[in-house]
C-alpha cells in the first residue's frame, strides 16, 4: 500500500532536526491547549504544533469529510469516527500543506503565524476519550520471567499462554496523560505470609513498559473482527506506562486477576502515531509454536520495529536509562489481540484503548518492569547519584520513549513522563 504522506523523500518547509521524533512523515494527532486557545486537535512537525481548528477555519481542510466540531473538541474521538479513510486523507492533506515546494499555506504568513505554535507553548491533554481499556499480557519473555519468579522456572508459562492472547479488562477512568503526577497508592498487602494482611502505602510501585493502540468504531455486538480486517479498525499507537503496585497485586490477584494494584493510574504519551505512519517499519512477529488456532492465524508482517527505552530521574538527579526494549518482541500481534478480543462477539468502540502488556526482550537490560530488571529486588539498579532502586521511590520521574527508524526516516512517539508523589 502506498500512502503519499509516508514518502521518505518529502521534506517540510518547517525546520526539523535530524533526530526529531516528528518529521513530516509522522504527522501524529493529539489534543492541546494554550493560555489563549481552548482544547483542540493538533498535529506536529519538528518543534511546532499545527492547530487543526485554525487550519479548518482558514479553509485548508476543504473537501475532506470533517466539520468544525471534529477539531474544536477535547478528544480525537470525533475525528476517529470518520474511520481509516477519513484520517488517512486528513494526514495526506496535512502532508501536502507542510511539504517543501507546496506554498498554499506557507505563502500566507499571517495564516502560518496562526496555525503553527511552538511546542513548548502548548499543554498536551489526554488525546482520547477512552471508552474501555483492555490490557494484554503478550510478551513471552515477560510472562516467562514473572512465571519463573513466582511459580516454577520449569513451567513458567501457564498452559493457556501459547494458545490465547491473555488479557483482562482494565479501568479507563484512571488513564492519564504524560506530565500528570501519580500518588503512591494505599492498599492492602501481606508482607509476611504467616501473618494477617496490613494496610498502608504500597512498598513496591513499579512501571510497566507498554505500548497501546486506539480503535476506530468496530463491528456491532455479536460480530467478530478477523486478523485480516483488524488493521482497518486500529487508528494508531502511543507509549503506555501501566503503573503497578506489586505487593498489592501479589495479595489481591487470586482468583479474579488484577484490580487495585493496576487501576490507580496508567499514563499515555500525548501523540497518537497513526498505524499508517508506522507502515514502513513492519516486521515479522516471532514464530509461533504451537501453531495457533485458525482464527488467530494471519498473513504478512504484522509486528513493528519500534525501539523503546525507560529512564528514571530521581529528584534533582540526571536521568538513568535502565531498559532498552523493542515492540517487535511481542509474541502476540495487535491483529491477533483484536481478533481474539472480538471472537466471542464482544464489540469494540471508537476510542477503546488496548495495552500490549509489559514488553520485555530476551536480555536482562531489555526487561520492561522494575520487578524483572531488579529481579524481585535481588539486583538493585544504580542511579546517577549512586543510590539504588528495587522499585520506584517517591519523587522519582519515570520516562518512556520510543521511535522507529529505517535509516531514512525516524518516526517517534515523544515521551510519557510521570512523577511518583508520596502517598496521600
Ligand atoms: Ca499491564
Amino acid at each position: 500500500m502506498s500512502i503519499a504522506a509516508n514518502n521518505p523523500a518529502l521534506t517540510s518547509w518547517i525546520e526539523v532536526q535530524p533526530n526529531s521524533d516528528f518529521p513530516i512523515q509522522n504527522l501524529p494527532f493529539g489534543i492541546f491547549k494554550t493560555a489563549q486557545l481552548t482544547p483542540r486537535v493538533g498535529s506536529r512537525v519538528g518543534d511546532f504544533v499545527i492547530d487543526l481548528k485554525s487550519l479548518f477555519v482558514l479553509g485548508y481542510l476543504e473537501n475532506l469529510p470533517f466539520e468544525m466540531g471534529d477539531f474544536d473538541t477535547s478528544s480525537l474521538n470525533n475525528l476517529m469516527k470518520k474511520g481509516k479513510k477519513g484520517t488517512r486523507d486528513l494526514r495526506n492533506r496535512l502532508s501536502k500543506l507542510m511539504e517543501s515546494g507546496h506554498d498554499d499555506l506557507q505563502k500566507n504568513e499571517h495564516h502560518v503565524d496562526q496555525v503553527l505554535i511552538a511546542a513548548d507553548q502548548v499543554e498536551m491533554l489526554l488525546p482520547v476519550e477512552i471508552g474501555d481499556y483492555t490490557d494484554f499480557y503478550s510478551s513471552r519473555e515477560h510472562a516467562t520471567n514473572v512465571g519463573t519468579m513466582f511459580r516454577d522456572p520449569n513451567n513458567a508459562l501457564l498452559p493457556n499462554w501459547l494458545w490465547i492472547p491473555v488479557g483482562y479488562h482494565g479501568r479507563a477512568s484512571s488513564v492519564i496523560v504524560s506530565g500528570v503526577d501519580v500518588h503512591r497508592p494505599m492498599g492492602q498487602t501481606r508482607p509476611n505470609p504467616n501473618e494477617n494482611p496490613v494496610f498502608g502505602p504500597s512498598q513496591r510501585v513499579d512501571f510497566e513498559l507498554e505500548m497501546a493502540f486506539v480503535t476506530y468504531d468496530g463491528k456491532p455486538l455479536g460480530d467478530r473482527i478477523s486478523t485480516g480486517e483488524a488493521e482497518d479498525y486500529i487508528f494508531g499507537m502511543c507509549l503506555f506506562n501501566d503503573w503497578s503496585a506489586r505487593d498489592i497485586q501479589t495479595w489481591e490477584y487470586v482468583p479474579l486477576g488484577p484490580f487495585l494494584a493496576k487501576n490507580f493510574a496508567s499514563s499515555v504519551s500525548p501523540w497518537i502515531v497513526t498505524l499508517d505512519a508506522l507502515e514502513p517499519y513492519r516486521v515479522d512477529g516471532p514464530a509461533q509454536d504451537p501453531k495457533v488456532l485458525s482464527y488467530l492465524e494471519y498473513e504478512g508482517q504484522k509486528s513493528y520495529d519500534i525501539q523503546l527505552e525507560v529512564a528514571i530521574e530521581p529528584e534533582g538527579v540526571e536521568e538513568a536509562t535502565i531498559c532498552r526494549s523493542n515492540f517487535k518482541y511481542m509474541y502476540w500481534t495487535m491483529v491477533q489481540q483484536l481478533a481474539h478480543h472480538t471472537v466471542n462477539g464482544c464489540n469494540v468502540r471508537c476510542g477503546d484503548l488496548m495495552g500490549s502488556g509489559t514488553i520485555s526482550g530476551p536480555t536482562p537490560d531489555s526487561y520492561g518492569s522494575m520487578l524483572e530488571l531488579a529481579w524481585k529486588g535481588e539486583k538493585p539498579l544504580k542511579m546517577k547519584d549512586g543510590s539504588e532502586r528495587k522499585f520506584i521511590k517517591d519523587n522519582d520521574t519515570v520516562i518512556m520513549r520510543g521511535f522507529a527508524t529505517n535509516g531514512e526516516v525516524r518516526i517517534g512517539f515523544g515521551e510519557v513522563r510521570s512523577k511518583l508523589l508520596p502517598a496521600k
